[in-house]
This record gives structure tokens, sequence and C-alpha cells, in this order.
């Protein structure tokens, strides 16, 4: 990538660049050249194919002010500009400041081609805002803010938002344990999991069809 992400920051001033991030004196050059690096895959397609393609980026929302910035120079190198997908985020399975001294890395995330045992595995070991003992989580009440389970039900596993406002207070309350949340929540997940491993086999011969293996042209 990096030609091309030559290329792109030959078209992005330094004070384009220090608007959007707030850049100090400070800043090292690797922040400052890091939108060309990270958008050019926006680009890779139509500079792989030496035609014009759209590209689709699914990205978290800390990544827009690249790609806008990106937008705004697509047309100026003769490229279409990307659309965007984002996506919410959700805390790592093993919870903030876990990674360091517990678990396994792969534990930490739940990936689209994991198999569903693994799923089940990742799920009832999952960093939960439960309390150490059944009877102090029925007296205090659980706390979901701090729940890598509570921010899946919030992501898409709750289908509407009663249901998702009765679990919080459910859990709040000490009504809800975590155990009983984790059984409620696996079918949901397993479900999702099947569906998403039938549509990925249904395009896997196209999508394969399209990796792109031929080397880029020359700039
Ligand atoms: S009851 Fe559910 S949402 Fe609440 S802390 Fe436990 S696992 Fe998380």
């Amino acid at each position: 990538l990096y030609p091309l992400a030559i290329r792109i920051a030959q078209k992005i001033p330094y004070s384009t660049v220090k608007a959007v991030f707030g850049f100090p004196p400070s800043t090292n050059i690797g922040l400052v050249f890091y939108t060309a690096l990270q958008t050019a895959p926006s680009f890779y397609p139509s500079w792989a194919e030496g035609r014009s393609v759209p590209c689709l980026i699914p990205c978290g929302i800390d990544q827009d002010p690249h790609f806008r910035v990106t937008r705004d120079i697509a047309e100026g190198l003769g490229y279409p500009k990307p659309a965007l997908l984002h996506s919410r985020m959700v805390p790592g399975l093993l919870g903030e400041g876990a990674m360091s001294t517990t678990g396994h890395r792969d534990d930490n995330v739940l990936f689209l081609n994991d198999p569903i045992p693994a799923v089940r595995r990742k799920i009832r070991h999952a960093f939960t805002g439960g309390r150490a003992t059944v009877e102090e989580q029925r007296r205090e009440g659980a706390i979901p803010e701090v729940c890598s389970i509570w921010a899946l039900w919030r992501t898409r596993f709750a289908e509407t938002d009663a249901e998702f406002r009765t679990l919080t207070e459910n859990c709040r309350s000490g009504a809800l344990l975590c155990g009983d949340c984790k059984s409620a929540l696996l079918p949901k997940i397993e479900a999702f999991y099947e569906r998403q491993h039938a549509a990925r086999e249904s395009v896997r011969e196209w999508a394969e069809s399209r990796i792109i293996t031929e080397p880029p042209r020359p700039i």
C-alpha cells in the first residue's frame, strides 16, 4: 500500500490534518502521515484494477475523520469517494485491562468465523458486571455498564428497546443473575452464527473470485 499512500499524502495539506485532529507542535510525523496509510484501502481496488471501483469501508466511528479527509481528495486522485459503514464499538469479552493478565487474546473477541462451540466457551467465560456471590448480586444488583454481555445485548441481540430496558433494570436490581443472562443470550448468538455461516458459504465462491491477486499497475 505504501506507494499508493504516498500518492494520497501528496494531496493532503498539513493544515488539513492539523485542523481535523488538532495536532499540537509536538505531534510526531508518523501521525501526520497516518491518514494517508489508513485510508489507502479506499482506493486500492481502483488502483489495482486500473478502473473506477467504488469501495465500502466498515469502520469504527473513531476512524471517521480519516475517511472524511479522504473523501475530500478522492476526485483529485481520479478515484470514487469511499462510502462508510460505521460500526458500533463493544468492549472486549475479557473486560477492561484483563488482556495483560488473564485469558488468551482470541478469547477477547467473537470472530465471525468462530465455530459455535468456541462462541459458547467465550460467552461462558466473558467478563460481566456481576457480584462475587449470588446473595450479593440479589442484594446489590449488578453493574451493566462494565459488562461485555450487556454490550452484546445492546448491540444487536435485544430485539426491542423495551426488551433491553427490562434486561437492564433486572440486571441493576439483582433480579437477573449473570449465568441466566448468558444462558438467555446464547441461543440468540448461536442463531446469528448459523445464519452468518450459511450466508458466508453462499457467497464464498463469488467472494474468492473477487480477491485481487495481480500486482497493482505502476503509478
Ligand atoms: S446480569 Fe447480564 S447484563 Fe447484568 S452484569 Fe450479569 S451478565 Fe451482565
